[in-house]
């Protein structure tokens, strides 16, 4: 296997440069102990013993809030105490995570006086709070864009008011991209993804209500969502009490051209009177989760903490069939566990770590990062600004498609992001132990997966915490029930999981705290 390996090994390698800065002249600081006999307490049957229960029928596909959940909790507990890691809150491993669910808003809008049927002439895309709002003027702001080369907000002013913005952005005459310059694409240019950026620009100017006029999009969302409300309990999860999310509806042409009448044609944001009322009414069901917490104190550095992490949820019983999620985040929670373990191996031989290490199970992430968006946004058990990095692991335990004959890789998301020596700590410790196929695919600025932005690390490093996001691909079981651990690649989520050790070895040994050099400001 070796040789076809070496030889697959330089390709690959040369492949993985193309996407990132070669290490010419980057060499891991030496740590005061050889991390390997440690990272061989990591085993592929350890492994798998610990997934075949965490992913059975037993744990009922562990969904946020429920008794499948709260059996997944209790037994990463039980794990912990069994191997001696305590808590770093005293007598429980618990960080209680107060959630709700909020119903489906009833909403009502009425234009100079008329009002709009739902579904027919708009719809909700989120689940507001309860609340009315009435205002005489709407602000346009043409395609709601901004970058650092265009925006659609010079010169006006959209605090506390409601924003009326399209689909799309601008093109030259060549037909390039305004914000690109390029033929291609971008963030800006479609689907949720554009709308979501856009919603959070407007959310960051202080809007406090959105209009998005979409008839490409309108007919396929409008009725989503009105399914959505047909169904009794589906309105979104959030944070008790987080109310970030503000009124937001997607409308249709007629109605975008009944509130401006140029605004297919007109780029340019301007006020535009008119009488415009919002009712909306939600009702919310709080619910009661979960995060686990363990915790190996730094011999040296104690205040300073490196945070591993790995969500504990999946999406639970769907049509009477139980969705395991083996390799989502089953693998991502074993090799937390075995981790933790290794580390504990290490301190009971006088090698502890020297920085402190929390290992962070966190709930909610199926339903929007909830756990995590608690841990830092809400309840951070230890400061943030003490916190040096992140390592997330999300999806570690499957082949994609793309690398069925070279299995031996693995995708890194955001490890240059942050922070020049994470990204070369990364890439050396794998050139020195584990000799993987980084791709970066999923690194990219403008990867239309948006993958950066959907697992627990991003909460972490929007505080511009150093963030690394491990995760092999989506696969053909992704969120089904087929999801299952006989279908987990264990050597491979052996050598994925010590690497994920080596790096936390270095971060957290090493003389200096790495920089985030590259935070934004
Ligand atoms: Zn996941």
């Amino acid at each position: 296997m070796k040789n076809i390996f070496a030889l697959g090994c330089l390709t690959l390698f040369l492949y993985s440069c193309s996407s990132s800065k070669k290490n010419e002249h980057f060499s891991l600081t030496p740590t005061f102990a050889d991390p390997t006999v440690y990272a061989q307490t990591i085993t592929s049957n350890e492994l798998k013993e610990l997934l075949y229960t965490y992913a059975s029928d037993e744990f009922q596909g562990r969904e946020t809030g429920t008794e499948g959940q709260k059996k997944a909790v209790a037994f990463l507990a039980q794990q912990y105490q069994n191997m001696g890691v305590p808590s770093p809150m005293g007598d429980t491993y618990f960080q209680n995570v107060p959630l709700e669910i909020q119903s489906f808003p009833e909403t009502n809008i009425s234009i100079n006086g008329k009002a709009l049927p739902c579904f027919v002439d708009y719809s909700p895309l989120g689940t507001p709070s309860t609340q009315h709002i009435g205002a005489k003027e709407i602000v346009y702001v043409s395609y709601g864009i901004e970058t650092d080369t265009y925006s659609n907000y010079n010169n006006i002013d959209v605090k506390d008011k409601i924003v009326l913005m399209k689909a799309g952005e601008p093109q030259n005459e060549d037909g390039s991209f305004v914000t690109s310059e390029t033929k291609k694409s971008t963030i800006w240019t479609s689907g949720r993804g554009a709308r979501n950026l856009k919603r959070d620009v407007a959310i960051a100017k202080g809007a406090k209500a959105i209009i998005f006029m979409d008839d490409v999009s309108f007919g396929r969302v409008s009725n989503y969502y009105q399914k959505k409300s047909e169904k009794s309990d589906h309105g979104a999860m959030a944070v008790q009490g987080d109310v970030l999310s503000i009124p937001h509806f997607i409308i249709n042409d007629i109605v975008g051209k009944s509130l401006y009448k140029n605004i297919l044609t007109d780029n340019s944001s301007k006020s535009i009177k008119t009488d415009i009322e919002i009712d909306i009414t939600t009702e919310s069901d709080s619910i009661k989760s979960e995060n686990v917490l363990a915790f190996i104190k730094g011999s040296e550095k104690p205040d300073e903490i490196l945070v591993i992490s790995s969500h504990l949820d999946h999406e639970g019983i769907k049509d009477g069939q139980i969705y395991n999620g083996a390799d989502d985040d089953g693998s991502g929670t074993v090799a937390l566990l075995e981790i933790a373990e290794a580390f504990k191996t290490a301190v009971k031989e006088g090698k502890g770590p020297k920085r402190s290490i929390l290992f962070l199970h966190v709930t909610g992430e199926e339903k929007g990062l909830l756990g995590s968006k608690y841990y830092t946004d809400f309840a951070p058990v230890f400061p943030l600004e003490n916190t040096i990095a992140n390592l997330n692991i999300d999806m570690i335990g499957r082949v994609d498609d793309k690398h069925t004959d070279s299995p031996n890789y693995l995708y890194i998301i955001g490890s240059d992001r942050l922070s020049t020596e994470l990204h070369q700590i990364s890439e050396a410790t794998n050139e020195t132990y584990t000799e993987m196929t980084f791709d970066y695919t999923y690194n990219a600025e403008n990867d239309p997966n948006r993958f950066y932005y959907r697992s627990d690390h991003y909460n972490f490093a929007k505080h511009n915490i150093p963030a690394i996001f491990y995760f092999n691909g989506s696969h053909a079981d992704y969120h089904k029930p087929t999801d299952t651990p006989d279908k987990i690649a264990y050597d491979l989520l052996e050598t994925r999981t010590r690497l994920v050790f080596y790096t936390a070895w270095q971060l957290a040994n090493q003389e200096q705290r790495i920089v985030a050099d590259k935070a934004v400001q």
